[in-house]
């Protein structure tokens, strides 16, 4: 489907829904309901709050063709941004920790986004404050996915409703995902239950057994090896607002596990959906076979091949 934005500038796909798959790895083991957000264009669940903030934004008049958006992450939302930019004809501009991994600016580069980098030491606080002085300085515009409602209502708007259609019955009994803006757990579980489901969230936490080999630049107090969750400086995840919030512990070899045997059953996934998986299997347990477990795949194998992930296939 062509759509076209005010002021005339078109781009070419709306984004597609994406398949939620019944996974079981253990023959008695229960089935989780996987969203495949790995599939999504820039390869990760981040095109969702990408585009929905850019359209907005674009909707309302904040920004048009040639305009410069400006964002934080050394992750999945700079190299979502970075291709929503390339779609809309803006100018894109990262701000990240130094040490990130070379894949992930040869990315954004190619989308033709710039990147600005902000001492390690100062971690993604440092590239948050560099933002707020390029804006004033450049006139640009920021989406802010820590703070921004939107980040959320892009999850509720678009993720959980493509589930609540695909899923038999139209019911959820548990929504399950890491946390690194929450905009996904919180986002997924408003819109299930806006629309009459009584789901519990479940919040997936990674427990730091051993340092990683090469830790990426996400890197937080909860563990090296699952990188994009992290002790949160978001406003966005608000754990007291969240009625029956169930915190899972996840130790990260565990994750990294089962991650290595959805990857051995053709899903091409990273790190937190082996998190987000093992968390799924255990509410699963608890909640007993009747119960329809959702979570999510966030994204690819392939920004992790420097990671402890691969050690097994380095050989
Ligand atoms: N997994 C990965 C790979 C991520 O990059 C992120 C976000 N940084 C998450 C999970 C967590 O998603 P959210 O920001 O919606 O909490």
């Amino acid at each position: 489907m062509t759509a076209r934005l005010p002021g005339g500038h078109v781009y070419l796909h709306r984004l597609a829904p994406t398949p939620l798959a019944p996974v079981q790895l253990e023959p008695d083991g229960p089935s989780i309901w996987a969203k495949l957000e790995f599939l999504n264009p820039s390869g990760s669940t981040k095109d969702r709050i990408a585009r929905h903030i850019l359209e907005k934004a674009w909707r309302e008049g904040r920004i048009s063709q040639g305009c410069t958006v400006i964002e934080a992450s050394s992750g999945s939302t700079s190299i979502a941004m970075a291709l929503a930019c390339a779609q809309m004809g803006l100018r894109f501009i990262a701000v990240m920790p130094e040490g990130v991994s070379n894949e992930r600016v040869l990315m954004i580069r190619a989308y033709g986004g710039e990147i600005r980098l902000t001492p390690g030491a100062e971690g993604i606080r440092g590239s948050i404050r560099e933002t707020e002085r390029l804006a004033a300085e450049l006139d640009g515009f920021l989406p802010r996915q820590f703070t921004n409602p939107e980040n959320a209502a892009a999850h509720a708007g678009s993720t959980a409703r493509e589930i609540l259609d695909q899923i038999p019955g139209g019911t959820v009994d548990a929504v399950v995902s890491g946390v690194g803006t929450g905009g996904t757990l919180v986002g997924l579980w408003r819109g299930v239950c806006a629309a009459g489901c009584d789901a519990i969230p479940v919040l997936a936490r990674p427990v730091e057994i051993g340092p990683g080999e090469n830790p990426e630049i996400e890197c937080c107090s909860f563990s090296c090896r699952i990188p994009g969750v992290m002790e949160s400086i978001s406003t966005i995840f608000q754990p007291g607002a969240m009625d029956r919030l169930i915190t899972v512990e996840v130790r990260d070899d565990v994750a990294i596990e089962v991650t290595r045997e959805l990857m051995k059953r053709g899903f091409p996934v990273g790190p937190s959906s082996g998190l987000n998986f093992a968390a799924a299997i255990d509410v699963a347990g608890r909640l007993g076979p009747a119960a329809q477990v959702v979570t999510v795949f966030p994204d690819r194998m392939e920004r992790y091949f420097t990671t402890d992930l691969f050690k097994p296939m380095r050989g």
